[in-house]
């Protein structure tokens, strides 16, 4: 019989959303008139922009026309009008990067799971706990040691590095899923300092950069000096611009899209240099379909000067939900981080309650599901997840259902 890959054997036995899933069920099968407001799973409820929406229709109607019509995309790194837009992007908040720089995905996700490939299984991993559970999965299963280090309350959930670890991949996501603290720009250098030291790469997932306001906090990971030497960006449209559902009907993909510094190494096994541009776009080139032509055209839209107005209206209409949220947390007087650069709430779970009974609680007795810190690493035990994605309504509802809990 063929062997499955070992690594499998070393996951979670289930996923946090399915349990989450499971359990809100179950509450819906026995209480038939529930009024259940979602705040777990962090997708957006906005529609696109009328401007994403027109140049994704324009390019559908493109495709039906034969001088038009596109087949496969011959690079698979996206085509040049995506990759000139998102560089233009990066020099609206002062970084230059080169649109040969930038590789098109089909979300953050697929990058963040697939970029181990072409590291070798022997070297080490960290990654900051709590963390988005991609990084670690991934890791897993592709066989290699994932070493942690503590975000914690102490830290304000900014987790720094352990000089006893010398890591060949790190794994940094600012502003933070789950706990919504973001990094700041000194706090990066010492990280980006510390790769250049120990030789590692860093992963800087920077899926809600959109979201930051603080113009002191860093966007990107290239705004610190030396982070071209040691460091790779990966960005997503998802919650920047409601891409989450793009992957349906004829349109094909979600999208997303990957900054390379063209300087990057990593080192053969002989101890020379090679390109990681190089060895990533070979893995691309193998296994990787791109995203779909429509997707793409929608996605340069949001670069330009109407879609960046629209794209950024709807999240600050999600800000203003995150806003809601901090101000009942404030008036609870319950710690949380977050609400402020991120989408996300992070709060402490009262009365020293693990994360799944509060789950329960605030699911039976409020009927509003968000979730528990515990799924995304031990620190996360005894705190708790909302996100401001929801509708407004639902927000302020919410926010009443928990304040008349959380103040009996
Ligand atoms: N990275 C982080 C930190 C996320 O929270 C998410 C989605 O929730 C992603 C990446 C996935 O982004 P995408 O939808 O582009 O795959």
């Amino acid at each position: 019989m063929a062997k499955m890959n070992p690594g499998f054997l070393n996951l979670k036995k289930s996923y946090l959303f399915i349990e989450i899933g499971k359990r809100v069920r179950e509450y819906i099968a026995a209480h038939p008139d529930n009024k259940i407001i979602k705040m777990g799973i962090g997708d957006v409820t906005q529609p696109l922009a009328p401007v994403v929406v027109a140049a994704m229709k324009k390019a559908a109607d493109e495709m039906g026309v034969k001088e038009t019509f596109r087949g496969y995309e011959d690079s698979g790194k996206g085509y040049d009008f995506l990759r000139e837009a998102v560089a233009g992007y990066y020099k609206s908040f002062g970084v230059t990067i080169s649109p040969e720089e930038v590789l098109i995905s089909d979300g953050a996700k697929s990058d963040c799971g697939n970029i181990g490939d072409i590291f070798s299984e022997n070297e080490d991993v960290v990654v900051t706990d709590p963390a988005y559970p991609v990084y670690v999965d991934s890791n897993v299963m592709g066989g290699r040691t994932v070493h942690y280090v503590n975000s914690t309350e102490d830290n304000g959930f900014a987790a720094m590095p352990d000089e006893s670890m010398k890591p060949g991949l790190i794994y940094l996501c600012s502003p933070n899923n789950p706990t919504g603290s973001v990094y700041t720009k000194e706090q990066l250098k010492v990280w980006v300092d510390y790769a250049i030291k120990n030789k590692s790469v860093i992963i800087f997932d920077a899926a809600y950069e959109a979201f930051i306001s603080d113009e002191t906090l860093p966007r990107s990971i290239f705004q610190i000096e030396g982070a071209r030497k040691c460091a790779i960006e990966i960005c997503s449209l998802s919650k920047t611009a409601g891409f989450t559902g793009t992957r349906l009907g004829y349109t094909g993909t979600r999208c997303g899209y990957t900054v390379i510094p063209e300087e990057l190494m990593l080192e053969t096994p002989t101890g020379e240099e090679i390109s990681f541009m190089q060895l990533w776009c070979r893995r691309q080139g193998s296994k990787f379909n791109g995203v779909s032509y429509p997707v793409q055209r929608a996605a340069e839209a949001v670069f330009t000067e109407e879609g960046y107005k629209q794209t950024r209206a709807t999240i600050a209409y999600y800000m203003q939900n995150a806003k809601v949220m901090s101000e009942t947390f404030d008036e609870l007087g319950i710690k949380y981080t977050g609400g402020k650069n991120s989408p996300y709430i992070w709060f402490k779970c009262p009365d020293g309650m693990d994360s799944w009974t509060f789950f329960d609680k605030l699911l039976n007795e409020a009927e509003v599901v968000g979730t528990p810190g515990a799924g995304f690493g031990k620190n996360g035990d005894g705190w708790f997840r909302l996100t401001a994605f929801g509708t407004h309504e639902n927000t302020v509802e919410a926010m009443q259902r928990v304040k008349k809990l959380l103040s009996k």
